[in-house]
């Protein structure tokens, strides 16, 4: 029996939940980063016209040293994890830059190649 997708969702929910909490802050990697805006958009394998166009709010003092955002997919079991280019782009205090994923998971048995961009959007101290 193949469990429902919704608890398959939900323990995904828990495991990103645990790892969170276990990585290291925003910031103390990212000392001087005042605000964080990613503006994420999607697009289904094939598409060129975006699906969704969302926006998130980083909240600077709480949030931690990660990004990754699960595939807006609710069949596909993948994630972006674009933790590293975010990261270095903010150590090197670059205000806004751009780029792009295309989601490794799979739905069902098909892959699921979900094309995420993001452009990211920082503030710094003494910028
Ligand atoms: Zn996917």
């Amino acid at each position: 029996m193949r469990r429902t997708a919704r608890a398959e969702a939900q323990e995904r929910m828990e495991a990103r939940r645990r790892r969170d909490e276990m990585s290291p802050r925003l910031q103390e990697e990212v000392p001087t980063l005042l605000t964080l805006r990613l503006e994420f958009e999607d697009f289904r394998r094939g598409g060129t016209s975006s699906q969704t166009r969302y926006t998130k709010h980083i909240i600077v003092a709480r949030a931690a040293a990660l990004f990754v955002v699960p595939c807006p997919d609710r069949e596909c079991d993948g994630e972006h994890d674009i933790s590293s280019e975010v990261m270095r782009e903010l150590r090197s205090s670059v205000p806004e830059f751009k780029g792009e994923q295309v989601c490794r998971g799979y739905r069902r048995t098909d892959r699921c190649e979900h094309r995420l961009t993001f452009r990211v959007l920082a503030t710094y101290q003494g910028a």
